[in-house]
């Protein structure tokens, strides 16, 4: 009792003592503009008071914070509001978005680690959405964030093309950042950049009888609204004339299973008066329509699963907004959904075609990593808004602990993709939606983001079938996952060594052949290192049985 006592004693200690802060700066002391003002009537403030009446873009407080090193860290915000976003500058960069949800004492929120210089620094708060409390700032000397991506999809069935599409995803994660665009706007980019994106976005949006746009009571006599717009097909042709190097994505604006309203967007919750909770209820008329939703869905899935095509597979986004139906009644019944579509999907239509992307980035929404393959997050910032949003990455990289890839599942502005790295943001591709592609990025910018050589694109001379992103690199190594055997082509070589996710050697060869059998390692993502004499050349690679 005494020992576990001190031992819990020793723990507080620690865990006091570990967060004591590099550098602090009180909101009431920085530099106010606008309209905000110092103000103390709410109790539990730090120091003097807190900066108050934050109500348009004008209305802004920068306070300084000095540290010794350049590098990454931790900043912390003390505030009091409802649940809001805020827009935040560091060094007068940005801004990024930062999330407060809502509280009733005053309390810090993680706003994401930031790379900074020695000596002094400058961050501040920009009223976006009203009304909120600022507090005060800290930091907290960190490194850049680390990752153990998982090397195997969730789902264990998953097709070769599946499997080898998400080691392409894996291999390039942190190292190039994949275009992407939805399919109304595609062709729109070429003409600009000389370039087209390697990732196509479709919607399922008129596969299912909810379709309201061709609901017609007086001649059908019934309510019925699918249709096959040409979506799985158009998917299917155009990865193929891509030379199956396209990359496939199809989300699904699930309209209203039991209808709503002739001619409108369903999908929206305040369009229907369809309830998620009576969805998930076996034996209820909502439960039923759901499932015939769902295998409508996957009919058109298999399709693509026929013709061999890998899917970016994105249901229910932006759950935590609750702006969808699906999101209405709160994560609980959004996640039984989520595990009802997972599991008719998969388990009982046998799509092994999918990986599986959740789009918002709340951790009581999560479905759990066992659930889901990539998370997202959707961003509007705001036009020619071009900041890498390191704060919404952090978010989602707390969220699954970095064992998953993190894409910009939905795009206004595109990020800047040197800064997405720089900064530690490095977004596995970005989505840019529809038209905002040209209303919310100058041309000069599609140009410069479509040419930079972080960014991959259907011109990119890599592709799913290669791991090497450089396509001057002085060696080739494939297949992209690895059974047994790592074939190596190029030029002749001393050395070959295999690292493992906690930097730990564990392989080295000084046979310079071909052909390396790694028989004996684990699953797990790797490093491999080729050694010429002096030079060294690696790159990742993905070992699964
Ligand atoms: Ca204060």
């Amino acid at each position: 009792m005494r020992t576990k006592l001190m031992l819990l004693v020793s723990l507080i200690f620690c865990l006091i003592h570990a967060q004591t802060p590099d550098a602090t700066a009180e909101a009431e002391n920085g530099v106010r503009s606008g309209g905000v003002t110092i103000a103390s009537s709410i109790a539990g403030y730090s120091g003097t008071g807190y900066v108050t009446n934050f109500q348009n873009s004008s209305d802004k407080i920068t306070v300084s914070m000095t540290v010794a090193n350049k590098g990454f860290y931790k900043l912390m915000i003390r505030y009091y509001s409802e649940n809001k976003e805020q827009d935040l500058f560091v060094n007068g960069n940005g801004p990024s978005k930062v999330v407060f949800s809502a509280t009733s004492v005053f309390t810090e929120v993680d706003a994401g680690k930031y790379l900074l210089n020695a000596g002094t620094n400058t961050f501040t708060i920009q009223s976006n959405w009203g009304w909120i409390q600022i507090d005060k700032f800290s930091l907290y000397a960190t490194t850049k964030n680390s990752y153990n991506i998982t090397p195997n999809l969730i789902n264990p069935n998953a097709t070769t093309a599946t499997k080898a599409l998400y080691a392409f995803l894996v291999s390039n994660f942190n190292v190039k950042i994949i275009s992407g665009q939805t399919d109304d706007w595609y062709d729109k980019i070429k003409p600009i950049a000389g370039k087209t994106s390697m990732l196509r976005a479709f919607d399922f949006q008129h596969y299912t009888q909810g379709y309201s746009y061709l609901w017609d009571n007086s001649i059908r006599g019934f309510k019925f609204g699918a249709e096959d717009n040409g979506q799985t097909q158009k998917a299917i042709d155009w990865y193929n004339q891509s030379g199956k190097k396209g990359i496939v994505n199809f989300q699904w604006h699930w309209h209203s299973p039991t209808g709503g309203t002739v001619g409108t967007n369903t999908f929206y919750t305040n369009s229907t008066t369809f309830d998620v909770t009576k969805a998930v209820t076996s034996g209820t008329t909502e439960n039923t329509k759901i499932l015939q939703d769902i295998d409508a869905i996957a009919f058109q899935l298999k399709r693509l699963q026929t013709a061999d095509v890998p899917v970016l597979w994105r249901p229910l986004h932006e759950a935590g907004g609750t702006w969808f139906w699906w999101g209405a009644k709160g994560p609980v019944a959004c996640k039984q959904l989520y595990q009802i579509l997972y599991d008719r999907m998969t388990n009982y239509h046998g799509l092994n075609n999918l990986i599986w992307v959740w789009s918002t980035p709340e951790t009581d929404w999560y479905p759990g990593n066992a659930a889901v393959d990539i998370v997202g997050n959707d961003s509007y910032p705001g036009e020619y808004n071009y900041d890498p949003q390191k704060s919404a990455f952090d978010r989602l990289y707390q969220l699954i602990g970095g064992t998953k890839l993190i894409a910009m599942s939905e795009n206004g502005p595109i990020p800047n993709p040197d800064d997405c790295l720089t900064y530690d943001a490095p977004w596995a591709y970005f989505m840019s939606w529809s038209d905002l592609v040209t209303v919310q990025n100058s041309n000069q910018h599609i140009i410069d983001v479509f040419n930079n050589a972080l960014v991959l694109t259907l011109e990119s001379p890599t592709d799913v079938n290669e791991l090497s992103a450089d396509p001057n690199a002085a060696y080739k190594v494939f297949p992209n996952i690895v059974r047994d055997i790592i074939n190596i082509e190029g030029k002749s070589y001393s050395r070959v060594e295999l690292i493992n996710s906690k930097g730990l050697l564990v392989f080295s060869s000084k046979n310079s052949s071909s052909k390396i059998n790694i028989q004996n390692t684990p699953n797990g993502m790797y490093l491999l290192k080729i050694y010429n004499n002096d030079q060294s050349y690696q790159q990742k690679l993905i070992v699964s049985k």
